[in-house]
């Protein structure tokens, strides 16, 4: 098996908190192993304008606690053909890189399978960075912990006034097709409704949850909505709502990229630090087009195409079932 004598390690797609300290943790294991390390800032972006730097064990230095991604992230639609990929295949092979750790959701891991099926000689391995927690393979992504963290904080202080005011809001929350940061906030905060893009939501249930709050003598409910929940548009559900409970004053909050933002929770740290380790690991054991994840607290690898097409978030009918009990 050839050794790895240089790796490149890059951040794509949307950032989440958890990447900088997984950075980190790719750049030191590799340097520990004696394997130099180039930085390509802004994701394939930066892959194919060749903007990319050496870095060394102190580039790293204090940046466990920061949000966002010290190499910039983009989205980078070049990449989607054979010629982008191609330049980024010279610019990787002008610096002498052998292999590439991509950190990333579904999008950069499909860019990372077609790179790798092209170009073989690039050991390639992904890690699980998005806060929507939709990839197969890894129990969580890095950020999801954080985001769900930092809507619980934000749901906790709208409950404050929405209980002051006898009012009722509709919530919504980031994950794209993925409702796991709903469900789990909606647990968190006691949610009284939660409508998920994985459950079809029958609106004359959710007003029937509610007036039964009503009746129950409720001072505030909180619905919580993904964003990607096929009932359509926010404020036009709280419109309908409105239009047959009309007690409540109805607000409607988006919480939007602050989502995205602060300091990674202590869990997203040592997620991070866990899977960069396990990344240059891996791949200087021979391993390529993978992803490493947590399942059941062990490391493990997982194809990426596997990694793409496993279906991730079975619908959990159990936590469901559980929060229809305690918000009554
Ligand atoms: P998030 O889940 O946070 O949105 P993501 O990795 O899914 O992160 P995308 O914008 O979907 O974010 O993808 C990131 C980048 O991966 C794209 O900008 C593009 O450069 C590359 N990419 C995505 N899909 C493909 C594809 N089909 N072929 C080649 N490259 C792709």
């Amino acid at each position: 098996m050839q050794k790895i004598s240089k790796l490149g390690v890059l951040t794509s797609g949307g950032d989440a908190p958890g990447m900088n300290p997984c950075i980190r943790a790719v750049v030191r294991t590799a340097i520990y192993n004696g394997i130099s390390v180039v930085g390509i800032r802004q994701g394939y972006k930066g892959l194919i304008e060749n903007d990319m730097f050496e870095m060394g064990t102190r580039s790293v230095s204090n940046i466990l606690n920061l949000g966002g991604t010290i190499l910039k992230t983009a989205r980078c639609m070049e990449f989607h053909t054979v010629e982008g990929r191609e330049k980024a295949y010279k610019n990787l092979k002008d610096h002498d890189i052998d292999a590439l750790v991509v950190i990333g959701g579904d999008g950069t891991f499909t860019g990372a399978l077609k790179f790798s099926q092209q170009f073989p000689d690039v050991r390639v391995m992904g890690i699980p960075g998005t806060i929507d927690n939709d990839l197969y393979g890894s129990t969580y992504t890095l950020g999801f912990d954080t985001a769900t963290n930092t809507v619980i904080d934000a749901i906790d202080k709208i409950r404050d006034t929405a209980d002051s005011h006898d009012r009722l809001f509709f919530i919504e929350v980031m994950g794209r097709d993925s409702g796991a940061i709903a469900l789990r906030a909606g647990i968190a905060c006691g949610a009284e409704g939660i409508l998920l893009p994985e459950k079809a939501t029958a609106i004359d249930e959710l007003i029937e949850l509610l007036k039964k709050g009503e009746f129950n003598k409720k001072s505030s409910s909180i619905v919580i909505v993904a964003e990607g929940d096929k009932s359509g548009n926010i404020y036009d559900l709280a419109k309908k709502v409105k239009q047959q409970i009309s007690n409540y004053d109805i607000k409607v909050t988006v919480l939007g990229h602050l989502q995205r933002g602060g300091a990674p929770s202590s869990f997203d740290r040592i997620l991070g630090s866990r899977l960069g380790y396990a990344a240059v690991n891996a791949l200087m054991s021979g391993h390529t087009q993978e992803m490493v994840g947590l399942e059941a607290n062990v490391i493990k690898t997982t194809p990426i195409e596997e990694a793409l097409t496993g279906h991730k978030f079975k619908l959990e009918d159990d936590l469901l079932q559980m929060v229809d009990v305690l918000s009554i």
